[in-house]
């Protein structure tokens, strides 16, 4: 039992000067760009010697509930376990976003032992990546309002402007807004709004910019509005795609900071994993497993959703995919998702276990299904009791995966040797990629894909705006981008509701969001908010900070 919160047990840590750190993974004084003691930009390209032997870790998990998963616990505590076992290795996590960590979710350090540091730093304003995020998206806004305002020389159709402004906090206030109130020489009136920043497609970019010739021939491409004739008009056609590019001049070089256990991690990008792919960046991914023989990184929400992205739409850019996934899951998970409540959690309930174990089977399955060795990581949660634990351990045999308990968030490192002596093992398996599409496929047979093999759905339904886009984007030669697709994270269905593995489904899309930047279309089922609200009582309402500086209640 701990009796310490994250914040407090990260506090009492003692860090390594960052160049240390650097130093041991074999980066030289000038690789890197400290800002401030514990924290620094990688500079890339790094001039070291091609690498192509290290063995790539996925981190995924089960549908989540509000009951916690623990996939960023998870991922740091196996990179301390392999760390402790003398393996080269490193993590790439995602950054954190401000608009979760003030609302409801906290941040995305890990928790427990198994935390990357400095935690308040990562979680707040880290290396202000998120911010140049926010500049580089509201300039490009602003660039937009500025060309109607003098002459509109593109005929820009203002109800038709799809960039909108963006903010990292959940501010509902903002979702909807006019621009340009108060006479001629304030701008042209129009409807606008704002996003959270995670889910600018500049966001998406960065984390799938190969370099900045990359970054900027995607920023180049996309589509910020369609004009009188409701033709696209792009970055390039607004003439700023260098302003725009310049100004991601930093953030595009991926974060070193350490664990608790002082294992090196990148932290680097973290788009939205509904309406973009919920994976951190290419070039941190990649750095990783230059650095390292074994990378270790995460994709977001469940393996339906983050892994997926990561399999269909990260690995085609980063040329590598995962030599085993990692799926996390929790015994309390698994028993909401067999129709226990959040109050009975506490209470052994092996039958309900059972019943919440189909969804487990059901994202093993699909990650086989893609070929790769799979390993389940049981993070282990103080109630768990022992015949729940074995019980998962025996249902997971039964179909052919290994099971294997973690204790993390209690012991760090120390609590996932077996599991990271399971990993390294499955990652010499010999295995062949099968990728789930393939990249000439139209929309409609790629979302099939998706929605028959990954969700298990049956049937796909598109609303007549959806079909009106697909004749569209065949037009315009769209039809052929990656797909995106934006579903709730709780259920493998389009209905939060329908926990474990529902069969039986159709898949609802209402709506398309081109990303041409990002190289792929967001398919919309559902209502999905891109500028989230914040809860009743919200995190920010428990943080503090003393006269000294120590913050408090962040987790
Ligand atoms: P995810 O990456 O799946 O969103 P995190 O790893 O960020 O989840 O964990 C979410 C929260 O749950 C964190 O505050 C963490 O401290 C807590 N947590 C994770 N694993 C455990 C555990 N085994 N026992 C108790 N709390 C945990």
């Amino acid at each position: 039992m701990i009796n310490l919160n994250d914040i407090e047990i990260a506090q009492k840590n003692v860090m390594k000067p960052i160049e240390d750190i650097a130093n041991e993974i074999g980066l030289k004084r000038t690789d890197i760009e400290p800002y401030g003691n514990f924290k620094a930009k990688i500079n890339l390209p790094l001039d070291l010697p091609e690498k192509k032997d290290s063995k790539l870790i996925l981190v995924t998990a089960i549908s989540p509930t509000p009951a916690g998963e623990g996939k960023s616990t998870v991922t740091v505590g196996l990179g301390d376990a392999m760390h402790r076992l003398n393996k080269k290795v490193m993590i790439a996590l995602r950054e954190p976003s401000l608009g979760p960590v003030m609302g409801m979710k906290g941040g995305a350090t890990g928790g427990g032992y198994s935390q990357v540091v400095p935690m308040e730093d990562i979680n707040l304003h880290f290396t202000g990546d998120m911010h140049a995020l926010t500049t580089a998206n509201n300039t490009l806004a602003a660039l937009i309002d500025n060309h109607i305002q003098q002459g509109n020389a593109l005929k820009i159709d203002q109800r038709r402007i799809i960039w909108k402004r963006v903010l990292d906090i959940n501010d509902r206030a903002l979702r909807n807004v006019v621009v340009g109130l108060g006479g001629p020489m304030q701008g042209v009136p129009r409807e606008d709004g704002f996003d959270i920043t995670v889910a600018s497609e500049l966001m998406a970019i960065l984390c799938l910019a190969k370099d900045i010739k990359d970054l900027k021939s995607r920023i180049n491409d996309i589509v910020v509005a369609y004009n009188y004739d409701k033709k696209p008009i792009t970055v390039s056609d607004l003439g700023v795609t260098g302003a725009i590019s310049l100004l991601l001049k930093d953030a595009i070089k991926p974060n070193l900071v350490q664990t608790l256990e002082h294992t090196p991690a990148v932290i680097h990008g973290g788009p939205f994993a509904n309406i973009a792919h919920g994976c951190n960046s290419v070039l941190a991914t990649q750095t990783a497993l230059q650095l390292g023989d074994y990378a270790i990184t995460e994709a977001g929400f469940g393996a339906d959703l983050g892994a997926e992205k990561f399999l269909d739409i990260k690995t085609p850019v980063l040329g590598k995919t995962p030599d085993t996934i990692v799926i996390v899951a929790t015994i309390r998970a698994l028993k909401m998702h067999g129709g226990v409540s959040k109050t009975d959690l506490e209470l052994e309930n092996v039958d309900a276990l059972k019943v919440g174990f189909s969804n487990l089977k059901k994202h093993v399955e699909n990650m086989q299904r893609y070929n790769i060795p799979v390993v389940v990581a049981i993070n282990k949660f103080t109630a768990d009791t022992n015949l729940e634990v074995q019980t998962l351990i025996d249902l997971s045999d039964e179909i052919g995966v290994s099971a294997v308990p973690a204790d993390v968030w209690g012991q760090g490192g120390a609590g996932a040797i077996d599991l990271a002596n399971k990993v390294i093992e499955k990652t010499s398996e010999v295995h062949e990629f099968k990728a789930l599409y393939e990249a000439d496929d139209s929309a409609e047979t790629k979302i099939e894909k998706i929605v028959k093999t990954i969700y298990g759905g049956t049937n796909v339904e598109y609303a007549p705006k959806a079909k009106q886009q697909l004749r569209q984007f065949k037009e315009l030669g769209w039809d052929k981008l990656l797909i995106c697709m934006a579903k709730t994270q709780y259920s493998l269905s389009d209905n939060a509701k329908l926990l474990g593995a529902p069969t039986d489904f159709t898949i609802h899309i209402r709506e398309f969001n081109p990303k041409l930047g990002s190289q792929f279309l967001v398919a919309l089922t559902g209502n999905v908010l891109t500028m989230p609200g914040l809860p009743k009582v919200p995190a920010a309402n428990h943080m503090d900070i003393d006269d000294n500086g120590v913050i408090s209640g962040l987790y």
